[in-house]
């Protein structure tokens, strides 16, 4: 029997787990090895919805397989996975709708997949707005896109509990300093530590200039759930807005958000020190201004995570042991790119 450790159960560590579990070739045990349960992670605070952002160069087949995987499991509608399907708006200004239209070949290279129905048109009644601390804004056009969303705690949850039931697969919740000793007792290691690498791995100067940006959320309960809302453009694009309805265990809209570099050593050990609160003060007051139900609704959580953006996401095999493979750098898109990941991983180690 080979012995694999992972360590890391946030989306990325719990999909590799999943596929170790349910596709190896071989006989295998696989131990999750994390200072966090899957609850307390980045992975738990993501909005979630399936689109790439925030990212460095990574492999899109990597993102088109997830999303196949994760509409399929969508298309069951068992609440308990906490997926299900979603359309969102993003809404433009003139000088939104040309800078979009500029990249949009480029970066949006997925609206032509599959389910995807993204459509840019212009809005029947421009919205015009004052935005408290933000000025003026008369969005004229809009984007259409149907996407898949996750509610990232029953979603982890489900991903956890899949893992355990194949019988392969268990949890260790501990801290690991260095990587290199877990080969003396494991015969595979997978680094899934999200932007804990940032202090593990610092010896490759790749992840040791990795940026750790904070992401703002606040989570709001309510009856009857809002469209998908995003607004990434001009004054939005530090400051994203978000509006994401989630349908799961119980119902709920992650307004957000922000996009802020968080400077130096953070240590995943250790609370974070940044103010969140007055933040979340913010989100709040301005996705209310867009959406009554986020006005009306039942303010649950302030929630921040830090996504780890490296110039490229980093799959591969380590150059020094070739046991061990590094799965993290996924930025804001850990979601996104999660099972074409898990995918990657296993063909490295040699197990499809
Ligand atoms: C506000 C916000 C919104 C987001 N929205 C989206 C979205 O809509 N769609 C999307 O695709 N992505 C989104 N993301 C990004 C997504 O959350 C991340 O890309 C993803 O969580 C990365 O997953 P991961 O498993 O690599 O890392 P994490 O979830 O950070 O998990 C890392 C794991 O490693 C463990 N670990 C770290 N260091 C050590 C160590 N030394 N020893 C032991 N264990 C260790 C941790 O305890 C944890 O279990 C969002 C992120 C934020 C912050």
């Amino acid at each position: 029997m080979e012995r694999i450790a992972i360590v890391g159960s946030g989306v990325i560590g719990l999909s590799v787990a999943c596929r170790l579990a349910e596709y190896s070739n071989r006989d295998i045990q696989v131990t999750i090895i994390s200072g966090q349960s899957p609850i307390e992670t980045t992975s738990a605070v993501a909005a979630a919805y399936w689109a790439p952002y925030w990212i460095g160069s990574y492999n899109h087949a990597w993102a088109s397989e997830t999303l196949r995987e994760l509409q399929q499991m969508a298309d069951s509608a068992n609440l308990s996975t906490g997926l299900s399907h979603c359309e969102f708006r993003e809404w433009l200004d003139d000088a939104g709708r040309e800078e979009l239209l500029s990249v949009i070949d480029d970066v949006y290279w997925w609206r032509n997949l599959p389910g995807i129905r993204y459509e840019l048109g212009t809005l029947e009644q421009p919205v015009n707005l004052e935005l408290p601390k933000l000025g003026k804004f008369c969005f004229t056009s809009e984007v259409r896109f149907h996407s898949v969303v996750a509610r990232m705690p029953d979603y982890l949850s489900y991903l956890s509990n899949r893992a355990m039931q194949s019988g392969r697969v268990a949890i260790e919740r501990t801290w690991v300093d260095h990587l290199e000793p877990l080969l003396d007792s494991y015969d595979k290691v997978v680094n899934c530590t999200g932007w804990g690498a940032k202090k593990l791995v610092a010896s490759d100067p790749e992840t040791a200039a990795m940026r750790l940006m904070a992401g703002h959320v606040v989570r709001v309960e309510t009856n009857a759930l809002p469209q998908g809302l995003l607004l990434h453009r001009g004054p939005f694009k530090q400051r994203p807005l978000y509006i994401v309805p989630r349908h799961g265990t119980v119902d709920d809209v992650i307004c957000g958000g922000t996009a802020i570099e968080i400077p130096g050593d953070m240590d995943p050990r250790k609370p974070f020190t940044f103010p969140v609160a007055e933040t979340c003060n913010d989100i709040h007051d301005l996705c209310a201004a867009f959406s009554d139900v986020v006005a009306t609704g039942s303010r649950c959580e302030n929630l921040v995570g830090l996504r780890p953006v490296r110039s490229s996401l980093r799959l591969e095999k380590d150059p020094q042991h070739s046991r061990m493979v590094h799965c993290y750098g996924h930025g804001g898109s850990g979601l996104t790119l999660s099972w074409g990941s898990a995918d990657e991983v296993m063909k490295l180690l040699d197990y499809v």
